[in-house]
């Protein structure tokens, strides 16, 4: 049989696609949440990596012009976020511009849906312009738990982890004090002004110290923040109908994507809480324990010794990094209670439990349906007046959960609102958003004003 020749286009998705060492590089991260990007990019800054937040949404029009229309909104985005940050730095260094220093940073899931395909779809976008064929992309994987190895060098990947989970923990939690004061705020726009204060503490904190792991002072930053932040409410203000975000991760937490739906349903009075980035971290983790937990069964039931142990090693590796993850949660957490009744996080198995004692779902079909799912249960159990599901328009698991949340939320006579968005203005979806605001009111006031 003759020999197989590889098209060159599967292998550059294999040669310019991967994991790769990124120390010397630029690095360009996309915009998601904005506090957390900026965090990892403090993180990656802090073990020698030249990383950089890209402006964001500037280049949709290059990302759609790039792109068939069937694809998802996130991959058009991000793909207008790099296309329009190389034009301009290539504009900017004229001659002397040279593709190979930067290294496009864009992670993938490793399914059912297609954004194991976003990083695939844009080396071939990216090859078009042989200027910027150069320029490589760096993915984390759901695959492997998001293990850094590969990228970084083995003796930095376990603690840039561990700094790394700790970020994005603190970024949530940012956001959580954000929502929870800036409705109540004495004095317009004071919240924001002073989170970007204390983001930038916390990034130079990052940068100067991260890789001794300087937890403590993470934290002592994040007691200082609550407490400062509570101060800025205004203690008379009565309290809102409390509103739950679930639905697809980046466009939930894109503020530019979602058209500023957080502040737009602030506007119309409402306080928000947003699934935090954490648990989707939270979720793949648990993930990989759950895929142990089976393959130790088998093993087991196969007789066989040395494969046993081996699995029974890395499960064990699995079951202490889950646990020391819900320690550092709590950790952060509990330094702003003392000052601020932010939202404690859902925990995942707390959400696995909830879609088996209802039936609606399981974690065995996966996929984010599963947390918006169970987050949105999770949400009416402590009291939320209304649950609004954020995604692109055609998203697989947004509109599985959609299928299985409207029915269900609408016979216990929860408010109910699906957003999607494809980088199009409605001209209804204000007034969408506003009578479904009126009827998250009527809910709180039908509940007596408990909270
Ligand atoms: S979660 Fe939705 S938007 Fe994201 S890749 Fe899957 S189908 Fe696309």
């Amino acid at each position: 049989m003759g020999k197989v020749v590889e098209h060159p286009v599967f292998q550059r998705l294999r040669s310019d696609v991967g994991k790769f060492n990124i120390k010397g590089k630029k690095l360009l991260i996309p915009d998601m949440a904005p506090f957390g990007a900026r965090l990892l990019a403090s993180c990656l800054r802090a073990f020698d990596v030249d990383a950089i937040v890209m402006e964001t949404y500037k280049g949709l029009e290059l990302g759609k012009e790039f792109t068939s229309g069937k694809e998802c909104f996130p991959c058009q985005v991000t793909l207008g976020d790099i296309l329009y940050f190389l034009r301009k730095e290539r504009a900017r260094l004229g001659s002397s511009f040279d593709p190979e220093k930067y290294v496009y940073f864009l992670p993938e899931s490793d399914g059912p849906c297609r954004f194991g395909m976003y990083n695939k779809l844009q080396r071939l976008v990216l090859d078009r312009f042989p200027e910027f064929s150069g320029v490589r992309i760096a993915y984390l994987t759901t695959d492997d738990a998001y293990s850094t190895e590969g990228i970084l060098p083995p003796e930095d990947a376990s603690t840039f982890r561990k700094l790394g989970y700790v970020a994005t923990i603190v970024a949530d939690v940012f956001d959580r004090m954000t929502w929870r004061v800036r409705p109540y705020e004495h004095k317009e726009g004071i919240t924001d002004e002073f989170m970007q204060i204390a983001l930038a503490a916390m990034q130079k904190l990052v940068e100067e110290k991260g890789r001794d792991l300087p937890f403590d002072e993470m934290l002592d930053l994040v007691a200082d923040t609550a407490k400062t932040v509570a101060s800025f409410m205004d203690s008379h203000q009565p309290r809102r109908p409390r509103i739950g975000i679930v639905g697809e991760i980046y466009l939930r937490t894109h503020p530019a994507s979602n058209q500023n739906l957080i502040r737009e349903i602030e506007g119309f009075g409402g306080e928000v809480v947003d699934a935090s980035v954490a648990e989707w971290i939270n979720y793949v983790s648990y993930e990989g324990f759950r895929k142990l937990s089976r393959r130790l069964r088998q093993e087991w039931k196969k007789g066989n010794a040395s494969n046993f142990f081996s699995v029974l090693r890395k499960w064990l590796g699995q079951t202490i990094e889950i646990a020391w993850q819900a320690l550092q949660q709590k950790k952060v957490y509990d330094r702003v209670f003392p000052y601020l009744d932010i939202q404690p996080d859902h925990a995942v198995w707390t959400i696995e439990r909830h879609l088996k004692r209802y039936g609606l779902f399981s974690f065995d079909i996966g996929t984010e349906a599963a947390l918006s799912i169970g987050g949105a249960i999770e949400y009416i159990r402590e009291g939320f007046d209304g649950i609004v599901n954020v995604f692109p328009f055609t998203c697989m698991p947004s509109t599985i959960c959609s299928a299985i949340l409207k029915p269900f939320l609408d016979s216990l006579r929860i408010p109910y609102l699906d957003v999607a968005y494809d980088g199009s203005i409605q001209p209804n979806r204000e007034v969408a958003i506003r009578t479904f605001m009126y009827q998250a009111q009527q809910h709180r006031l039908q509940r007596g004003n408990r909270r």
